[in-house]
């Protein structure tokens, strides 16, 4: 069988790695500095953990690769400029924005964006970083101009994701929304099973199907939204496995890795059968905590970096057959995690009582 050769070699790739043991699929992330790949076959396949790698010479060979998945769509997505302008061309809603042109000012982004509104710059930034509130006239945009976009503030209810699946021949599938908790811009927690949200769950997957097909995209994609009252719009989209899927190495038949795997390696798809209610809390900055093994029913999933402040190091993925049991969980992992978790908690037992 080919090798599935993945751009990047973090933790998304680790993931990656792992689902494809079981299938015996020789799934090998790469990391952007390694040597180039003496013995790549043209049989084999490429794929990617990330949106925007550095050019380096194993990049160069592996982006260069014919097999390699979805290979103009990285650079379209990558920039929120492209990536908007797509949404906004498949009339898919988003936050209403603005290109930060060289000669943009800024009372002209306030008066047509209000104020504040949101600076984003157009590659590069992620987990909140890159992006600045502007709310001055006095503010100086000269290291945004020609570099960023400008979003309109969105007072959501509440931020989802829906991740969907789509192989070369254009079957697709989804899993349930997720609703998140982003504090300071980075995910903490993600829960799945809410009945409430299955009002939603059909033009979201309107939204992210649209996407795919345009793109003629094969394997996982992620799209964030805000949700504002009964509407849904698009706050950014991800052509790889994200963050807010991992639950699903738990709480699915198949879990998000392994579908991009099945698209990547044209394996049968099938739609996923989903545990009742599953909840992923993400390790942030935090020492690994053996004691959190000793939950019944609570998993964890440690990347094995070093840890540092504000660095995703890991996650806890727990299930129940409803929401509500979740509880016990939570419960139990309080006193086995540091303050900073408790409002994340606070927050996962407002949702599921
Ligand atoms: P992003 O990196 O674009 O996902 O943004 C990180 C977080 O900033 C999001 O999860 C939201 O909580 C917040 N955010 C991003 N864009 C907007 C917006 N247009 N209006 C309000 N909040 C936003």
């Amino acid at each position: 069988m080919s090798r599935i050769f993945v751009l990047g070699a973090g933790q998304l790739g680790a993931m990656l790695h792992y689902s494809g043991l079981p299938l015996n699929l020789q799934v090998v992330p790469v990391d952007f500095d390694a040597e180039p790949i003496a013995d790549l076959a043209d049989s084999d396949l490429v794929t990617a953990e990330i949106e925007r790698w550095p050019d380096t010479p194993v990049t160069r060979q592996l982006a260069a690769h014919p097999n390699f998945i979805n290979a103009k769509v990285f650079g379209l997505m990558a920039d929120r400029l492209s990536q908007k302008a797509t949404l906004d061309e498949l009339q898919i809603a988003t936050s209403p924005w603005q290109s930060l042109e060289r000669d943009t000012d800024v009372a002209s982004l306030l008066e047509q964006l209000g104020s504040p509104c949101l600076l984003k710059r157009r590659t590069g930034g992620y987990d909140g970083r890159g992006q600045l509130w502007l709310d001055s006239p006095d503010t100086d945009l000269s290291d945004w101009q020609g570099a960023a976009i400008a979003e309109q503030k969105i007072p959501f209810d509440e931020e989802v994701s829906i991740i969907g699946v789509r192989n070369a021949s254009g079957e697709m599938h989804f899993y349930p929304l997720a609703l998140n908790l982003h504090l300071n811009g980075i995910l903490r927690a993600s829960l799945v099973g809410l009945e409430r949200l299955q009002a939603l769950q059909a033009e979201a997957e309107a939204m992210l199907g649209r996407l795919m097909k345009h793109l003629d995209y094969c394997g996982v994609m992620a799209m964030e939204l805000f949700r504002v009252g009964d509407k849904l719009l698009v706050n950014e989209v991800a052509p790889r496995v994200h963050n807010s899927g991992h639950w699903s190495l738990s709480g699915s038949s198949v879990s998000q890795f392994e579908w991009h795997l099945r698209a990547t390696a044209g394996l049968p798809l099938a739609p996923a059968q989903v545990k009742g209610a599953c909840l992923m809390i993400n390790l942030i900055g935090s020492e690994r905590n053996e004691a959190w093994l000793s939950v019944p029913a609570v998993e964890l999933w440690w990347y094995g970096k070093s840890v540092r402040p504000g660095r995703k190091l890991g996650h806890l993925n727990t299930c129940a057959a409803v929401p509500a049991d979740l509880s016990t969980q939570v419960q139990a992992l309080r006193p086995l995690l540091e303050e900073d978790y408790q409002s994340v908690l606070d927050w996962v037992e407002k949702r599921i009582s």
